[in-house]
């Protein structure tokens, strides 16, 4: 008998075949990130608020076994027309789907998939195409398929009232139109699975839509230093490697054209770091107090405070180490607990902290991204935010540009260039929290009100602990750095 496939099955295979059959032969290999969970997550909280916006809809439940959910369909197909059915099951050649949303129109039926993606992409297509098939195959036509995905624009009045969240967009033609491709395709993928694993070489595919879960055990031991590790280099890698060069230190000088790339080549054959003169000099140019500020901020695809709009990135706490001369250092900081929407207390807080004068020192946009979204929220202190954004100061092109150490291995961010300016600053020396992903999960966990209040307490410590230590690192990048 052919393997059973599902359509998260199938769009598994349609990335790679070793992945499908690596998910269904040798399931306790798989590694999940962090950032797959929350995008998790995030899809179930759209769905229970999408079946809210069908008062009368029908949830057909699997607890009891997918035979249950088939036949709990059928019933309902017949006995319940008028309402919406949340995850009904139908089967077709051995391959399995639940839709997000069915509902019966004068036509046929309407096939609804709620995704919590702020746009349409080509694999939300397949994912329909593939519902759309085995739905059909079952004996139940379409209307139209239809793709619900979030509305970027959408702003949340408050009160539950999510009408508007979601942007409609018929994908009808599109979804039918794949519909052979996926008749050939599901024997293949059955073929497969029924077979020894297949054998792939890791490649772009592996990243794209998503990261697969098995890209760590599937990439081959290599070099210290791949020419994979140039940054932004992509291609000129692939070049690298067809002439046979695995290892940047084996790349001849004047083979790379990008001055950087030469850098972190001539850099990593040396084996000593490279400060520029320019950046000591820019560095110790700055004046004191110096404040060194970085944000911690969270996106949500379905709003929880009213006034915001999905996947703004909205911040809940901030660190600040003040150097008021050199070594004489305080610190400050805010962190929202109370789960209520903390952009106001957030601002207030900063604004009475950072002072009116003075350079704020952060590394990377971000700081001032989220200060343009604090200014835009907050029109009565907007002025002060946008003097305070005139500030700052972003180390970040200031490093790229003027130094470079081998052990960064082709990338500038903070957790890269810290070990070799500051190795005494050790993230993994912190608690559940010790990167933004971290800190976003443990927010979310300290503001769920089922949430012991001791375990709220211990995640509000390691969050303090993480975003001090982002700032002091600030402090020490700038202090060894500025010694040249
Ligand atoms: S890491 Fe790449 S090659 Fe390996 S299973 Fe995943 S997609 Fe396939």
């Amino acid at each position: 008998m052919p393997h059973r496939l599902s359509k998260s099955r199938f769009l598994s295979g349609l990335q790679c075949p070793k992945r499908l059959w690596l998910e269904v032969h040798r399931p306790e290999l798989v590694h999940w990130d962090p950032a797959a969970a929350q995008r998790l997550a995030q899809g179930h909280r759209l769905n229970a608020v999408v079946q809210g916006l069908y008062p009368e809809g029908v949830m057909i439940e699997a607890e009891g076994g997918l035979g249950g959910a088939l036949r709990a369909t059928a019933y309902h197909l017949q006995a319940s027309p008028e309402r919406a059915l949340f995850e009904a099951t139908f089967s077709k050649h051995h391959v399995l789907v639940r839709a997000d949303v069915l509902e019966r129109t004068r036509g046929g039926l309407r096939l609804t998939e709620v995704k919590s993606a702020a746009l349409v992409k080509d694999y939300h297509l397949w994912d329909c195409a593939v519902q759309a098939w085995v739905i059909e195959g079952a004996g139940h036509p379409l209307d139209s398929v239809v793709l619900a995905h979030v509305d970027t624009t959408f702003v949340y009045p408050g009160a539950g009232d999510y009408r508007g969240l979601l942007a409609h967009q018929d994908v009808t033609a599109e979804a039918r139109a794949r519909t052979p491709e996926v008749a050939a395709r599901v024997p293949a993928l059955q073929s497969v699975l029924a077979g020894e694993m297949p054998k792939v070489a890791v490649g772009p595919h592996c990243t794209d839509p998503f990261t697969c879960p098995f890209l760590e055990r599937c990439t081959p031991p290599g070099p210290e230093y791949p020419v994979t590790l140039l940054p932004r280099g992509a291609a000129v890698a692939a070049e690298l490697l067809a002439e046979g060069y695995a290892d940047l230190r084996e790349v001849p000088p004047g083979r790379l054209a990008s001055p950087t790339h030469e850098w972190v080549r001539r850099v990593t054959a040396s084996g000593v770091a490279d400060v520029r003169p320019e950046l000591p000099r820019r560095l110790r140019a700055l004046s004191y107090p110096r404040y060194y500020l970085d944000f911690e901020a969270i996106q949500f695809a379905v709003p929880i405070w009213a006034g915001t709009r999905p996947y703004e990135q909205l911040p809940f706490q901030w660190s600040c180490h003040v150097e008021r001369a050199p070594g004489v250092i305080e610190h400050a900081e805010f962190l929202d607990t109370s789960g209520e929407n903390p952009l106001r207390a957030l601002a207030e807080a900063l604004l009475a902290a950072l002072g009116e004068t003075a350079p704020v020192l952060v590394y990377s946009g971000f700081e001032r991204q989220v200060l343009r979204t604090l200014a835009a929220h907050l029109p009565d202190l907007a002025e002060r935010l946008e003097a305070l954004a005139e500030r700052l100061v972003d180390l970040l092109p200031l490093v790229r540009a003027g130094y470079y150490h081998p052990a960064m291995k082709g990338s500038w961010s903070i957790k890269a260039v810290l070990p070799t300016v500051a190795p005494e600053l050790d993230y993994s020396g912190l608690g559940e929290v010790q990167d933004g992903i971290g800190a976003q999960g443990a927010y979310l966990k300290l503001i769920d009100p089922v949430t012991p209040p001791d375990r709220s307490a211990a995640l509000a410590a390691d969050l303090r602990r993480y975003c001090a230590l982002d700032t002091l690192a600030l402090q020490r990048l700038v202090d060894r750095l500025g010694r040249g």
